[in-house]
């Protein structure tokens, strides 16, 4: 049922074990003690460890394997034959392992370029820090340039909140609850913890990565992906809103935010979860809110209550409003995205050109170009380029791309010569089927724009056509409107007026799906809320 593979770096050993269901699982020793070896030897010996040191049979190694797989998370596990004695670990060396899965961090995500942000970040960050149990700890708060909603914190006191979490808080205090809630994990020492049981946890990979040296992305895959997608263990997480809720309070923040903040990430997730299962794709849910906080409530939220006695003076420096206006201007979607999309229309400035996808359906940005998924992921459109060399054009530009086509066309769109037709064995994400294919040439420019469209369920009929045709159809010039249309989305405050609704709102934003829910979910309006005339809101514009 499965296959081993050993690889040796350095005093590493690595142990990559394939099921034939499930993909591959990295596993990976180090100080065996054991001597001069075979490989079969040290094979047999890492197959024991592997059903010892989990502790667990290996059906249920292989069922949880399955569900990761699924995840497309990469799990390390680390084994050590002497183990790691993570709570005793020296001040010192928690700092540096920190400090070196800091700069991969950083490389991986960017700073979110907004200096006067980043420093009110740390300033919040820095008041709750100094009522910590560790004081003392240098404390790093970095706000990273990415839409996904999440905050972690790594050992020695580094702590990360991206500027898609900051786009669902609404006050100083929440900002101040999510930033306690990771100091607590630093104080506490979860990942060392974590570790330190060396069974089968995503976050094992910092110590591996930091030892070894020869750490990559899927590491870094395997810690955020785990606290992305996992969190630490319930206990964790409780014991994370428990003591960081203390630090708010002596900081002079209110604990109850504490539970606003949950509430808007248990809305985020819900949305999120209904939304993954209409488009049949897996939910990215922040630390797992929904599982790790589902029947806990009146035990979190006694926790967090019982802190308030600890509340010092409330100092009121930052109210609402004046928090609201600090997020003015914040990017909104995606950090690395060709182009720029609002509701479903796709704008290259640079290229000067227009696409108009159907409604309802993802545009996803690539390195190569963009695609769109169909609302239940059955359809895909994926729109690229290509240098016009040769002197190829129509049906004979696809045949030297290796494509047969039938119903082939000559015709002209967006005022450029094109050529529509099938290709009956196309490569699409879908396997080899057919495929609608459009090539409109642009001599001037010398680039070949090329749209792809194919179904799942495609055998000789293309389901979507209409839908890939609509598109084809819909490519133009950009005109001076649309020039000034095409700015990427940001977050706006603005102050509501009388007759708002979120429904105009909704209407009039450039979130390409679900946008009432959205804008809902980041204000605290979520499932139903509508403003006061007056209030501070955040849209996207
Ligand atoms: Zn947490």
């Amino acid at each position: 049922m499965w296959s081993h593979r050993v690889r040796c770096s350095g005093n590493f050993l690595f142990y990559e074990v394939e099921l034939a269901f499930c993909g591959k699982i990295h596993l990976c020793a180090h100080n065996l003690g054991l001597g001069k070896v075979t490989m079969n030897e040290l094979r047999q010996q890492l197959i024991n460890k592997v059903l010892s040191c989990s502790g667990r049979p290996l059906a249920r190694l292989s069922s949880r394997l399955r569900s990761i797989s699924l995840l497309n998370v990469m799990l390390l596990i680390v084994f050590t034959i002497t183990p790691l004695k993570a709570l005793s670990m020296s001040e010192e060396n928690e700092i540096k392992l920190g400090a070196k899965e800091h700069q991969k961090i950083i490389a991986q995500y960017g700073i979110y370029r907004d200096k006067d942000l980043q420093d009110y970040v740390s300033m919040v960050g820095q008041r709750v820090a100094a009522q910590s149990s560790r004081p003392n700890l240098e404390y790093h708060f970095t706000l990273l340039d990415d839409e996904i909603i999440n905050a972690f914190a790594l050992p020695g006191g580094y702590v990360y909140v991206t500027r898609g979490m900051l786009t669902h808080v609404n006050t100083e205090s929440e900002l101040a609850a999510i930033l306690g809630h990771e100091v607590a994990h630093v104080t506490e020492k979860h990942g060392l913890r974590n570790q330190s049981k060396a069974k089968l946890l995503d976050l094992a990979a910092q110590i591996a990565s930091a030892v070894t040296g020869t750490a990559g992305v899927y590491d870094l895959g395997g810690i955020l992906g785990g606290v992305l997608l996992k969190g630490y263990s319930r206990e964790f997480e409780l014991e994370a809103d428990a003591v960081g809720s203390r630090y708010m309070a002596k900081a002079g923040y209110s604990p109850d935010a504490m539970l606003n903040t949950i509430e808007i990430l248990k809305d985020k997730d819900r949305i999120e979860i209904a939304h993954a299962r209409i488009e049949k794709r897996t939910p990215q849910v922040y630390h797992g809110f929904l599982s790790t906080h589902p029947d806990q409530d009146t035990r979190y939220k006694r926790a967090i209550m019982e802190s308030s006695v600890l509340l010092t003076d409330y100092e009121q420096s930052i109210e609402k409003d004046d928090f609201l206006t600090k997020l003015d201007g914040l990017r909104y979607g995606p950090t690395k995205q060709i182009g720029v999309v609002r509701k479903n229309v796709f704008y290259h400035k640079n290229l000067g050109i227009k696409l108009r996808f159907p409604q309802g359906w993802r545009i996803e940005s690539g390195a190569r170009g963009v695609q769109a998924v169909s609302a239940v992921s059955d359809a895909v459109l994926a729109f690229s380029t290509a240098r016009l060399s040769k002197k190829v054009r129509g049906r004979e530009f696809f045949e030297t791309m290796g494509m047969e086509i039938r119903e082939g066309k000559d015709l002209t769109i967006g005022g450029l010569p094109a050529y529509l037709g099938i290709a009956d064995r196309a490569e699409t994400p879908f396997g080899r089927r057919p495929a609608r294919v459009a090539a409109i040439f642009n001599e001037r420019r010398r680039v070949a724009y090329i749209l792809t469209g194919a179904g799942a369920q495609d055998l000789h009929k293309i389901a979507a056509d209409r839908d890939f045709i609509a598109t084809i159809f819909s490519f133009d010039k950009m005109d001076a409107a649309d020039r000034k249309k095409a700015v990427k989305p940001k977050l706006e405050v603005i102050t509501v007026e009388e007759g708002m609704t979120m429904e105009q709102l909704a209407a009039a934003s450039p979130i390409t799906n679900y946008a009432l829910d959205k804008l809902r979910v980041i204000n605290g309006l979520y499932p139903k809320g509508q403003p006061e005339v007056g209030q501070m809101l955040k849209i996207i514009d």
